[in-house]
C-alpha cells in the first residue's frame, strides 16, 4: 500500500509498505507532521481489524456412536 503526503499541494512524499514494513519512501519537501502520519496509521488499523474479527461458531450434531 502506498502512503501519500497530503500536507501540502504537489508534495512528492511517499511510503510504500508491505505488511507494516516500509519498503520504499520518497522524501517530503517539507517537514512531515508526524502526528497525522500516526492517525491515518490508527484508522487503518482499526479498519483491518473489523475485516478479520469474523466469529465462526458451529455445532456438531448427529454425531453416532457404535
Ligand atoms: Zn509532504
Amino acid at each position: 500500500m502506498i502512503w501519500r503526503c497530503n500536507e501540502i499541494k504537489n508534495c512528492p512524499g511517499r511510503a510504500h509498505t508491505m505488511q507494516g514494513d516500509i519498503i520504499k519512501s520518497i522524501d517530503n519537501n517539507h517537514v512531515p507532521d508526524v502526528a497525522k502520519i500516526e492517525a491515518k496509521k490508527t484508522i487503518n488499523l482499526i479498519k483491518e481489524y473489523a475485516t478479520t474479527t469474523v466469529t465462526t461458531t458451529r455445532a456438531i450434531l448427529g454425531e453416532t456412536s457404535g
